[in-house]
């Protein structure tokens, strides 16, 4: 059996062998009147697929497939959709595909922050189904997290916005990233790549703070217009006393932070904010009397609205993440996790061929 009874995945069967993933069939969810199905051309790699595939964040029900980085046609549409999406529509789904749309939060566009938020893999929605992702031959989600993808847009490249990019745009755009404004992207990776564009795109100053030289001419091709090496340069925080009005941390790990003399680069009423997803035992120390006039605080995603407005910036501003392409396929997701596992990624991975994995 095939689409429309069942859909096909690379699924993980095993925690420990994760590397190791198959191809299956599963269920779609049940379908929902106000739902979409999406046959996908792309999806890109989020550190979180390779989290959740080792099993960082528990056990999830097996077959478990990843990737919540979706590009796809709208192939169809229940009968109470409401938002004007047409058969054969290019869109984008990342890391959310439910939430309740009717509490406070939602109601103020920030779904992510819905106790009734189902992620796009590995949650049992109210019903018990689990959500499956986009390592996937197709993917059935609520309209509502549905967002069209302009044409001058390839799919390949449109893909890492969806939850890479928003999850650096929504806390850039809630803090005041734009004309006038000191940023600063701390960590160069597959976030840190697309923060800098993004934040130049907003037309902020834009500082690159890495630990090496070895990023520097990268970044400036990404947006930065200032570069700053903290291994090499480690009175860094003296130097630039009384300077940002936002940084941005996108490293993976916040051990490396030194919390106790960041503060001391930002103005006062200045945002520190950070995206990075630690390991669930990873703790933060900080002095109190660093936060003096200083705010620290952690982003999760952003809101449907806030995609919207990211993907008119990149159309507009012709923003393009760079991408490594790799085939769908059992082997395809191995040598991803891989590379991902090295850290030998610049600076997304984006699967492609879909049609001849899963013929489509
Ligand atoms: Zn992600
Ligand atoms: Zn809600």
């Amino acid at each position: 059996m095939s689409y429309p009874e069942k859909f096909q995945g690379i699924a993980v069967l095993d925690h420990k062998d994760y590397k190791h993933p198959k191809k299956v069939s599963f269920d779609p969810k049940p379908f929902h009147p106000s739902d979409v199905d999406i046959r996908i051309l792309n999806c890109s790699v989020c550190g979180s697929d390779c989290h959740s595939a080792q099993g960082n964040w528990g056990m999830k029900p097996k077959p478990h497939v990843v990737g919540h980085e979706v590009i796809g046609l709208v192939t169809k549409l229940g009968p109470n959709c409401t938002s004007g999406l047409k058969l054969g529509d290019r869109v984008g789904v990342g890391a959310q595909v439910f939430s309740c749309l009717e509490c406070n939060r939602c109601k103020s566009n920030n779904e992510p922050y819905c106790n009734k938020f189902v992620t796009t893999y590995g949650q049992a929605y109210e019903d018990g189904y689990v959500s499956q992702g986009g390592y996937a031959s197709h993917i059935r989600v609520h309209e509502h997290f549905v967002v069209p993808i302009p044409e001058n847009i390839p799919s390949e490249l449109a893909a890492p916005w969806m939850c890479g990019g928003l999850t650096v745009y929504s806390p850039l755009i809630r803090n005041g990233c734009g004309p006038n404004k000191k940023v600063a992207i701390l960590g160069l990776g597959g976030l840190g790549h697309m923060a800098l564009q993004i934040a130049k795109g907003l037309g902020a100053e834009v500082y690159a703070i890495s630990r090496t030289s070895a990023k520097k001419e990268d970044a400036q091709k990404l947006g930065a217009d200032h570069f700053i090496a903290t291994k090499e340069e480690p009175n860094w925080t003296e130097k630039y006393y009384d300077t940002f009005d936002l940084i941005l941390i996108c490293a993976g790990s916040l051990t490396d932070v030194d919390f106790t003399t960041l503060p001391n680069v930002m103005k006062v009423g200045g945002a520190i904010r950070s995206v990075s997803i630690p390991d669930e035992s990873q703790m933060l120390t900080l002095q109190p009397f660093g936060l003096v006039g200083v705010s620290i605080g952690n982003s999760c995603l952003g809101s449907m609205e806030e995609l919207k407005q990211l993907i008119k910036l990149v159309s507009e501003k012709d923003l393009k993440p760079w991408i490594e392409t790799i085939p769908i396929s059992e082997k395809g997701v191995q040598e991803a996790f891989e590379k991902m596992e090295r850290g030998d990624v610049r600076y997304r991975i984006t699967f492609v061929d879909f049609d001849k994995e899963f013929g489509n």
